[in-house]
């Protein structure tokens, strides 16, 4: 998955709630193919705010469903990379606790999501001691 500038990362921006709003910097528009008169639809979720054009073309819509996707793997793969890979835990002989997922519930993880890390190896100890701690696992 590549973005418009052709790179594979995808480009950062930082940026500060100032008096309750947020400034997009005009690059960031332009990088988005964001004309200088788009009108903007924005969706207040939890934890993200989501920017799309207001109108969109059939072509535009499924890129921009396609690269919401694709932040959302990259987000899955960054915890993953946090959590690291599971290595039998730090006590050795009894293994991951979590190697019988079955009995297993980690916070509110859906079933599907949870399986996807295990098939990926991740290590659902770590995850779930994240999940427990509330930690930063992102931007730090
Ligand atoms: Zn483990």
């Amino acid at each position: 998955m590549k973005n418009r500038a052709g790179k594979s990362e995808y480009l950062r921006f930082v940026a500060d709630v100032n008096s309750m709003a947020l400034m997009i910097p005009g690059a960031a528009l332009k990088l988005s193919g964001f004309g200088e008169q788009e009108q903007l639809e924005y969706r207040p979720l939890e934890d993200v705010i989501v920017v799309l054009k207001k109108h969109m073309t059939a072509p535009e819509l499924l890129t921009a469903a396609d690269q919401l996707h694709a932040v959302a793997v990259s987000l899955y793969n960054h915890l993953s990379k946090v959590c690291g890979p599971c290595e039998g835990c730090e006590d050795g002989e009894e293994g991951c606790p979590y190697d019988d997922l079955e009995d297993t519930n980690i916070g509110d993880l859906p079933p599907d999501l949870l399986d996807a890390f295990a098939e990926a190896g991740v290590c659902l100890g770590e995850l779930e001691e994240h999940m427990i701690l509330e930690d930063t696992v992102y931007g730090n």
